[in-house]
């Protein structure tokens, strides 16, 4: 294996691998089961697609013999409008995970801390190490709630850069409490907030916050609401300071023409898109009470497309392979605090039917 022509780095070397989710396709052959008759549950995609004008927008999709435009100037207008914030303060990237990494990149020097609470969102603690951050875990608290003080204490003992806070939060679909996160502010780090969820959910935005605090990045996307995750395109509002620096750094092309102009659709089509989301919504409420009624799930009470479930009287992963056998796909984590927890992603009112058909005959 070792070879001393190439040497790549050994950190990596050593690391272990992220498993993301699999294909439809994959899984109707790995199941045997047509892909069209299959429910997928486990990665909180939009069962109802894309809007219709994506589609036609994407039928007429021009110039894609050329570059992109790199600051991609016209949906960062569409994305003003509907953020209600100024343009400059607003940079897209490949999805909400390329910034991600982009504040990686931007912030850590080698061996700087950044805060990860789990259980969450797995890309801030996969990506850190890799832009070599060194990952101090705060965990959540049993009910999953942010543990304020340990954060507190946490950040000035390693002196940690930044602190990565979901709201909602992947998987337990909670929110931070709003005045959680400014009480948090105060601190010498910079936060960022990922609202991959923020539309599903009941309270504001903190987007309108980074115009006032400079040590606030709030992340967002256009995979979970409107539809787009094959598409890969999200966004980030950060604080002005930082927007000179992004921009140096940034690939120049990294929003495909494809993804800017299905954004770009996507955003004169926002009432028909928070309409889906609002049904979704409903179809996570009626999971949350029907799972409530299972001897065998106990669900967290939810602010996004997803319900978080403890599972009893069988194993999480026994659990998710017999929903997998009659062709429905779900979320199990092999993970500290979720070995006995379920994440189901709503789905459509004819999806969720069959759901939870399948979960009364387990
Ligand atoms: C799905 C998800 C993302 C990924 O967003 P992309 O824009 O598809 O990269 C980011 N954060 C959280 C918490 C997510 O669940």
């Amino acid at each position: 294996m070792a070879n001393e022509k190439v040497r790549i780095r050994r950190d990596i070397a050593s690391m272990s691998a992220y498993t993301p989710t699999t294909s439809l396709d994959v899984f109707a052959e790995r199941l045997g089961i047509a892909a069209a008759d299959l429910i997928k549950l486990d990665a909180n995609e939009n069962p109802f697609g894309p809007s219709p004008r994506v589609m036609d927008a994407l039928a007429r999709l021009p110039n894609m013999q050329v570059y992109p435009d790199p600051e991609s100037g016209r949906l960062r207008e569409l994305l003003a409008e509907y953020t209600s914030l100024p343009a400059e303060l607003i940079l897209c990237g490949a999805g909400a995970d390329e910034l991600i990494e982009l504040v990686l990149q931007l912030f850590i020097e080698p061996g700087d801390a950044i805060i990860n609470t789990p259980p969450t969102f797995a890309m801030y603690s996969f990506n850190a190490p890799i832009y070599h951050a060194e990952v101090v875990d705060v965990y959540r608290r049993a009910d999953f709630s942010l543990d304020l003080s340990a954060i507190q204490e946490a950040v000035a003992r390693r002196k940690a850069k930044l602190v990565f806070l979901c709201s909602p939060n992947n998987p337990s679909g909670d929110v931070i409490a709003p005045a959680d996160i400014k009480a948090l502010l105060d601190l010498p780090a910079t936060f960022v907030v990922d609202e991959a969820y923020v539309e599903f959910a009941q309270g504001e935005s903190l987007a309108p916050w980074v115009a006032e605090f400079p040590n606030l990045i709030v992340l967002r996307t256009l995979s979970k609401w409107a539809g787009l995750a094959g598409l890969r395109i999200g966004y980030g509002v950060f604080p002005r300071a930082l927007m000179p620096h992004l921009w140096k750094i940034k690939q120049p092309y990294n929003i495909n023409v494809a993804a800017d102009v299905a954004a770009q659709a996507s955003l004169t089509d926002v009432g028909y898109l928070l309409e889906r989301v609002r049904q979704l919504v409903e179809q996570r409420k009626r999971m949350e009470a029907a799972f409530a009624e299972l001897p065998c799930l106990s669900p967290y009470p939810s602010q996004a497309n997803f319900v978080l479930n403890r599972v009893s009287g069988m194993s999480a992963e026994d659990f998710r392979d017999r929903l997998a056998r009659a062709g429905i796909i779900v979320r199990y984590y092999n993970k500290p605090r979720l070995f006995d927890h379920i994440r189901i992603s709503a789905g459509t009112s004819d999806q969720v039917d069959r759901l939870l058909e399948t979960l009364r005959t387990l």
